[in-house]
């Protein structure tokens, strides 16, 4: 078996890794690489889509052994987005689970020229083995911040490769990193393991940091604008709780509020009931903002939509309720506000100060726009990737010949640790599992 880390070896984002056994290739992630800062402004560039296109044998033309697959891990940008830059081969068939497939349709909808995803998606399911070519495929579900975020164990020729993708064990799905450990997967070859926060050694769980900024905001007056990313479904479920428990209102858009209720939607199907916010939430609210315009507009949400129409709220009651709001923020958001709101005395700015906010093109503006505005900021130590000790955690309990660490800045801790066993990789450079 053979892995070739096309791109994300040397960078943060952009994930592209190729498995080869035999004549067999697949993809893990086609990402597009994170949006640039200019150097002057400090604001993000508008990049040409193609720029994240990757000339790989077989991803657009023929190649004598063609790639059989792409799986997709999940719906971050710097995942997935290359994979709407350009129609790929029609023969590589494109996997994801359903829930990723419909967070991603709603997301590359939502802006009037937005790019397409393929039609014709396959589905794979957490823990559910599925074959292409040589290859056998487990998906594990993982605790990160998109809407659903899978590792894969790829088997073939008697050899075993883990792929993590973005990972945590300090987040709402504890649970699936414990289910990850906990699962008997046999001799592991090695782990190709993001490492994009490895310089923080251990962290508190965000549940801890949660409880604190509860009793930080509690009889405090004012509306709270939280950094939060609109897949981030679980920082979305703490925010309906801290606002159960401080009795505030949840203001979210039509986007969020859809996206809520078709995750919901799509997992009790399966079986699942998601403990999330949805539209039978009391307290929430949805606002009037070109997103939720937009939702109205897309005829294949009119159901969903109708149901939102009673959470509905105008910007006067928005204005006049501020100081028992608790209002996430993320790309754009600014707009609204600026437009909307325009007095934010008396507000409070949260957010993560061990994020960069590159997964979503845009958020490091609204950053910046909001820490501006004079606010109480309260900076939080809270990320969506797994802390050193949590990758530690794994490789001990994984036991792999090597670790491939990719998407860091930090390659020398891997060195430190693991030593032999870290295999740092260049871009395009083919690895032999012998
Ligand atoms: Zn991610």
């Amino acid at each position: 078996m053979k892995i070739i880390v096309h791109r994300g070896a040397e960078e943060i984002g952009g994930n592209c890794v190729e498995i080869r056994s035999g004549k067999s290739r697949i993809l893990l992630d086609y990402g597009s690489p994170l949006p640039k800062t200019g150097p002057e402004t400090g604001k993000n560039i508008e990049t040409d889509p193609e720029e994240a296109i990757l000339n790989i044998p077989g991803l657009y033309d023929t190649s004598p052994n063609p790639i059989l697959a792409l799986l997709i891990s999940h719906t971050h940008l710097d995942h997935y987005g290359a994979l709407l830059a350009r129609p790929i081969n029609p023969g590589i068939k494109v996997f994801m689970s359903e829930i990723m497939e419909d967070v991603a349709r709603i997301t590359t909808k939502m802006p009037r020229d937005g790019k397409k995803l393929p039609v014709g998606i396959n589905y794979f399911r957490r823990g559910h083995k599925f074959i292409i070519g040589r290859f056998v495929i487990t998906p594990y579900l993982m605790d990160h911040t998109a809407a659903e975020s899978f590792a894969f164990l790829i088997e073939s020729e008697g050899k075993r490769v883990i792929y993590t993708g973005d990972f945590r064990e300090h987040g709402n799905k504890a649970n699936a990193f414990k289910q990850f450990l906990a699962a008997n997967m046999g001799p592991i070859d090695a782990i190709i393991t993001e490492g994009t926060q490895a310089e923080v050694e251990k962290g508190p769980t965000e549940a801890d940091v949660m409880g604190e900024i509860e009793t930080r905001v509690k009889g405090h007056n004012g509306a709270l604008y939280f950094m939060c990313a609109g897949q981030d479904i679980g920082l979305l479920t703490s925010l309906a709780y801290l606002a159960k428990n401080t009795r505030r209102y949840l203001v979210v858009d039509g986007y969020t509020a859809l996206l809520l209720e078709r995750v919901k939607g799509l997992a009790l199907k399966q079986g699942v009931d998601l403990k999330i916010p949805g539209l039978e939430t009391e307290f929430l609210r949805i606002i009037r903002t070109t997103a939720t315009q937009r939702i109205y507009q897309l005829t294949e949400y009119t159901e969903t939509f109708s149901r939102m129409r009673p959470k509905l709220f105008g910007w006067d009651w928005v204005r006049d309720n501020l100081d028992r709001l608790i209002i996430p923020v993320r790309a754009n958001s600014q707009l609204w506000v600026d437009e909307q709101i325009k007095d934010l005395g008396g507000g409070t700015f949260l957010y993560s100060d061990w994020e960069t906010y590159t997964e979503e093109a845009g958020m490091s503006d609204t950053l910046e726009w909001f820490k501006a505005r004079g606010l109480t900021d309260i900076p939080m130590p809270t990320t969506s990737h797994a802390y050193f000790s949590t990758i530690r955690k794994m490789v001990e309990n994984k036991k792999p010949r090597y670790i491939v660490p990719i998407n860091t800045g930090h390659a020398e801790k891997f060195t430190e640790t693991f030593g032999k066993r870290a295999r740092l990789l260049k871009n395009g450079e083919e690895f032999f599992l012998d």
